[in-house]
């Protein structure tokens, strides 16, 4: 039987080959790196026994999302195990205020009327109105695009909010930010709490179509919580590897693909760097769509409609910090001990400038930071009463100009990291005194360094491709290269550079494996 062969192992080309391999396919799933995964990947990276997740720890989406709903009992009797939070995150300020999130309604109003009260009533309204539009916008992301259904489920939805709130719902996808957090809210740290999820998906407050990640992650959190593996994200990636190796697929590591065989200008095939060739009916990709002309033949790379995929952009860069940490941070505002992600923006005009900046080549003085403290709901990842903590410094140049703060004088990673990531940590002790002395181990991870982990996270970006509207939606990657295909006949492509875009979803994966299955 001829097979299907996956170029890369991140969730989504996992996904497409659990989910394949289980429909009696002949599977065969081929990463560079010495572990599968990609961006999910956990390692003892400071101390023994202190378990980092170096790239994702969220595994929210994957929990609610399509092949969940397919594999699950597969997925669990291969040793999957999610750990649940109730309390996912809070953003603290420079005057110790907090505004924490947890899945109790009543228990935030009570908080927010402390911190926020203008904003009370603008938050039980937001509240109302994702559940109203979840059960509409959610299906979307499960929906391949462009396509027919789409069409049909867009009617649908247009049938069931009237013109008015359809209008409105595409007014929202369109927004930035800034717009979204002024029209609901009135005081500057509820307009953080929110935007501070724009920046997780490469949107400054005024990029638009950042309203649609503010509003469905900040209200989000408190509907659907979040959810870690137990012990690490890697408990996912182990469960799906075991799926496939059940029904007969083989997942292979350290196997770079180097070319992809064509005949008559379709996909036969794949070539690995130390020359093993394997054939195929269909090669998946799950790649940054811009890397696949690397390994065409040379008379197809140059075709137009090839190398226009050039014009895919890469989302700004990303930092992480690991730590192991003798106890938890003393923070100031000593309830963000209790959740799991703790946001320092502070403000929405420092998100602004950190964006500006970092766009412009700059290493941000007070960039803003996403800080994982799983230890807090997984005690299982670091010795008794010990704890890891995570620091995700977001945003960062693609290429380094010049230092705001004009003390850091080198332009290259491997040069600065390490004088960049005590800015970072020293910033952090405005907000958790003595917060450096905790410290028993760290380890850097540039930008840099993230694309030496996984090819695809060009210059350091974690999303696998910029997600601001011109490259996302129906558009993603770019048009030519939308519904999971390629120009290449029998070339599929799937990953977080394709539709419904970054994180551990497995949709794309989802997507691409219906097509195969027809
Ligand atoms: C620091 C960071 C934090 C994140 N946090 C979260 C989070 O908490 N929650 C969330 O939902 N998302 C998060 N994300 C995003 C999410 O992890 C990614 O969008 C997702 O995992 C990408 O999956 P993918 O299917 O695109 O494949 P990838 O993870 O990109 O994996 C692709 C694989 O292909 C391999 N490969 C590349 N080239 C070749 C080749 N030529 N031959 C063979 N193999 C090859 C790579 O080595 C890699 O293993 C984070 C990302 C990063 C970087």
């Amino acid at each position: 039987m001829q097979k299907v062969v996956i170029i890369g192992s991140g969730i989504n080309g996992l996904s497409a080959a659990a989910l394949l391999a289980k429909r009696g396919k002949s599977i065969v799933v081929l990463e560079s790196s010495d572990k599968f995964g990609g961006a999910v990947r956990t390692e003892e990276i400071t101390l023994p026994k202190y378990k980092h997740d170096l790239f994702a720890t969220n595994l929210s989406l994957f929990a609610g999302g399509g092949v969940m709903a397919l594999l699950k009992d597969d997925l669990i009797r291969n040793g999957l195990d999610f750990v649940p939070s109730a309390k996912p995150y809070c953003s603290i300020f420079p005057d110790g205020k907090i505004i924490g999130i947890t899945m109790d309604r009543q228990v935030n109003i009570e908080s927010l009327k402390k911190i926020v009260p203008a904003d009370v009533e603008s938050w039980k309204l937001l509240t109302e109105k994702l559940v109203r539009l979840s059960p509409h916008l959610f299906p979307i992301l499960g929906t391949e695009l462009p396509s027919l259904a789409a069409v049909r489920l867009l009617f649908k939805i247009w049938r069931a909010l009237g013109t008015a709130e359809f209008f409105e719902l595409i007014r929202l996808l369109l927004q930035s930010s800034r717009a979204f957090t002024d029209e609901y809210f009135v005081h500057p740290e509820t307009k953080a709490l929110a935007a501070t999820w724009g920046m997780h998906l490469d949107y400054g407050p005024d990029i638009s179509g950042g309203a649609l990640f503010s509003f469905l992650e900040s209200i989000g959190g408190q509907e659907f919580g979040m959810v870690l593996g137990k012990g690490g994200a890697d408990t996912l990636i182990n469960a799906l590897v075991a799926v496939i190796r059940e029904n007969g697929g083989e997942v292979i590591a350290n196997s770079e693909v180097t070319e992809i065989e064509l005949k008559n200008g379709k996909a036969v095939g794949v070539k690995t760097a130390d020359g093993r060739i394997f054939d195929a009916k269909a090669v998946i990709a799950n790649l940054n769509p811009s890397l696949i002309p690397n390994l065409l033949p040379s008379a197809e790379k140059t075709l137009p409609k090839i190398s226009k995929i050039k014009n895919f952009r890469p989302g700004l860069g990303t930092m992480m910090i690991h730590l192991a940490l003798s106890e938890l941070p003393n923070w100031r505002a000593t309830e963000a001990r209790d959740f799991n992600y703790v946001h320092i923006g502070p403000y929405l005009d420092d998100m602004a400038m950190t964006y500006a900046v970092a766009a412009a080549g700059k290493l941000p003085k007070h960039p803003t930071l996403v800080i994982g403290q799983p230890t807090v709901s997984d005690p299982s990842r670091a010795p008794t009463g010990k704890h890891i903590l995570w620091i995700q410094v977001r945003v960062l140049p693609l290429e380094i100009t010049a230092d705001e703060s004009e003390e850091i004088t080198g332009t290259n990673w491997d040069e600065v990291g390490e004088e960049y990531a005590d800015r970072i940590l020293n910033n952090i002790e405005v907000y958790a005194p003595g917060f450096k002395e905790l410290i028993l181990a760290r380890k850097v991870l540039t930008p840099s360094d993230l694309e030496r982990y996984n090819s695809n996270l060009i210059k350091g970006d974690s999303l696998g491709g910029s997600h601001h509207p011109a490259q996302f939606f129906f558009l993603r990657p770019i048009p030519g290269w939308t519904g999971h295909k390629s120009p290449i006949k029998n070339l599929y492509i799937c990953g977080s550079g394709t539709w419904p875009g970054g994180g551990v979803g497995g949709g794309s994966g989802l997507m691409v494996s219906k097509l195969l299955s027809k």
